[in-house]
C-alpha cells in the first residue's frame, strides 16, 4: 500500500515514512491511495478471530514492506498482552445500548490500544537504524500517559511529554510521572494545554532544531494510530451485530481521530449505519456537521479535558474525501481555515457528511446528568467523556445496535464523578500502587527557548 499527502498526491510514500514523520512536509495528512475492501461473507469470517488475530488481519495490508507478517504478528501479540482483558476490550449491555470498554490497557484510556502497538513499531524500526530519536508530545492528560507507557525502557528513543502544570487530574499525572525510566522526561509547563501544543508545533516547525534532535511525534494524526483504532470497530461489530438491524457508534470526539477510524472501517466494507460525533461544549465539529460551519472559537476547559480542542486535526482527512481526493482544493480549504479560521461546507458536501455522520454536543450539566442517570438506573459508572457519547445517542432516535465507545476509566476523572454521584471511583487493583509512588517531573516556563534548552540538556 502506498500513501499520499492530502495536499499533494503527486508524491507517494511508504508506511515507514508515514509512521515516522506523522505529518507530511507540506503540512498535509497522509492517506493510503487505495483500501482493502471486505465483502459481507469475509466480514462474517472475521467473527471467529480473537482480537489480536483480527488486528493482524486488518493491519497487515497497511504496512507494506515495513516488516514481515510473522514479525508483525509477534509485535501485535506482545502489544496486546499488556491489557487486563484477553481480548483487549470488553462489552456491557445497559438498556438498549452497548458500552464498548476500551480502557483496559496500562493507562486506562482507549489511546493505549494504538499507542502500545506504536511503541513496539518504534522499537522494531530503531533496532536496525543507527540513530536515536526523540519523541516530543503535548498532552491534556491521556495521550502523554499512553505514549510514555508505550515508549518507557525502549532502546534508542527518548520521550518528552509536556503537560499543563496543575491542569490535569492527579491520577492522570501520576500515571505519567511515577515510572522510573531513563528515557522518559515529564515537563509541567506553566501554561494551558494550548501553550503546550504550540511549543511542540514550534519545535517541529524549527527544522534546524527538529532535525538536530531527530524529533518525532505520536499525536492523533499519525496514520498508524488510526489503523489500530479501526480494529475495535470490526471486533465489536462482529460480536454485537444481530441480523438485519443497523449498527451505530457514538464516539466521544476531540481531534476526530477515533471517529475517523470508524469511518475508515466503514470504507473498508464494515456495514456501519451512522457514526455519531459526540462533543462537549467545545463543539466545532457539532456545528460543522449540524450547521455546515467549521469555525474555531475559544477553547473552554471542561470536565472532559481530552476533548477540549479548537481545531480537529484529523478533519482534514474528511475534507479531502469531500473534495473527491482533490489535493489542490484541499490545500486551498486548509489555507482558508488557517487564514480566516473558517470553512463553510456547501449543501452537497453536508449531505455527503450526513450519510455517515451525525453529531451532538453536551453541556457540562447534561454530562453530569448522564453520569447520574446511568448510575442510578444501571449501577454503572461512566467517565465524563463516555457519558457524552452515551448522551449523544439520546439526542438522536436511532434504531438498531447502538454502541457507545467508552474511552476512559472513570477513576481518571474523580472530581467529575464525585460531583455527579458523590462516589469515589477506585483505580483497578493493579494500578493502585501509583498513588503512593514518588513523582518525577520538572516545571518549565512557557517559553520556547527554555523548553528547547531543557530538551538539549537532557539528550547531550
Ligand atoms: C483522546 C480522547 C478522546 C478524543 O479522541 P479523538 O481521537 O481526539 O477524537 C476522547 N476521550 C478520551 C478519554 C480521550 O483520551
Amino acid at each position: 500500500m502506498r500513501y499520499v499527502s492530502t495536499r499533494d498526491t503527486s508524491k507517494t510514500f511508504e508506511f515507514k515514512d508515514v509512521f515516522i514523520k506523522g505529518l507530511a512536509d507540506d503540512g498535509g495528512l497522509f492517506i493510503p491511495d487505495a483500501l482493502v475492501k471486505y465483502e459481507k461473507n469475509e466480514i462474517k469470517e472475521l467473527k471467529k478471530l480473537s482480537y489480536s488475530d483480527l488486528a493482524k488481519k486488518i493491519v497487515y495490508p497497511f504496512i507494506g514492506n515495513f516488516m514481515s507478517e510473522s514479525e508483525m504478528s509477534k509485535i501485535i501479540d506482545k502489544s496486546y498482552s499488556t491489557f487486563r482483558k484477553d481480548n483487549v476490550v470488553d462489552f456491557i449491555k445497559i438498556g438498549d445500548k452497548t458500552i464498548l470498554e476500551l480502557f483496559h490497557g496500562p493507562t486506562l484510556a482507549f489511546k493505549d490500544v494504538a499507542m502500545q502497538l506504536l511503541g513496539n513499531f518504534y522499537e522494531y524500526y530503531l533496532k536496525n537504524e543507527n540513530q536515536k530519536i526523540n519523541i516530543v508530545v503535548a498532552t491534556s492528560g491521556d495521550t502523554g500517559a499512553a505514549a510514555i507507557d508505550a515508549i518507557k525502557g525502549k532502546k534508542n528513543v527518548n520521550i518528552f511529554v509536556l503537560h499543563p502544570d496543575n491542569r490535569i487530574s492527579p491520577v492522570q499525572r501520576k500515571l505519567m510521572t511515577t515510572g522510573k525510566y531513563e528515557n522518559v522526561f515529564n515537563i509541567a509547563i506553566k501554561g494551558n494545554f494550548d501553550d503546550c501544543q504550540n511549543l511542540v508545533k514550534s519545535m517541529f516547525a524549527d527544522k534546524q532544531f527538529s532535525n538536530d534532535i531527530k524529533m518525532s511525534g505520536v499525536n492523533s494524526i499519525n496514520w498508524a494510530r488510526i489503523i489500530a483504532q479501526s480494529v475495535y470497530y470490526f471486533y465489536s461489530y462482529s460480536l454485537i451485530e444481530n441480523t438485519g438491524e443497523p449498527t451505530n457508534f457514538s464516539v466521544p470526539t476531540g481531534n476526530f481521530g477515533d471517529v475517523y477510524a470508524g469511518y475508515l472501517a466503514k470504507k473498508m466494507g464494515l456495514p456501519i449505519n451512522k457514526l455519531i460525533v459526540a462533543t462537549n461544549q467545545n463543539d466545532i465539529l457539532h456545528r460543522a456537521i449540524s450547521k455546515g460551519s467549521y469555525e474555531a472559537e475559544k477553547v473552554s476547559e471542561t470536565i472532559s479535558p481530552s476533548m477540549d480542542i479548537q481545531i480537529a486535526s484529523n478533519f482534514e482527512r474528511l475534507i479531502y474525501d469531500l473534495n473527491n481526493e482533490d489535493d489542490k482544493q484541499t490545500s486551498l480549504d486548509m489555507k482558508n481555515i488557517k487564514e480566516n479560521g473558517k470553512y463553510l461546507i456547501g449543501d452537497d458536501k453536508l449531505n455527503k457528511i450526513r450519510e455517515n455522520f451525525l453529531s451532538a454536543s453536551l453541556s457540562e450539566n447534561e454530562t453530569l446528568e448522564v453520569i447520574k442517570k446511568v448510575y442510578e438506573k444501571f449501577s454503572v459508572v461512566l467517565d465524563p467523556h463516555t457519558a457524552i457519547g452515551y448522551g449523544a445517542f439520546d439526542k438522536h432516535n436511532l434504531r438498531g445496535n447502538n454502541i457507545v465507545l467508552a474511552t476512559a476509566h472513570p477513576c481518571k476523572f474523580p472530581d467529575a464523578v464525585s460531583k455527579a454521584i458523590n462516589l469515589k471511583s477506585d483505580l483497578p487493583k493493579e494500578l493502585e500502587f501509583i498513588l503512593n509512588e514518588k513523582e518525577d517531573y520538572d516545571i518549565v516556563e512557557n517559553s520556547l527557548e527554555k523548553i528547547k534548552n531543557y530538551i538539549i540538556g537532557k539528550i547531550k
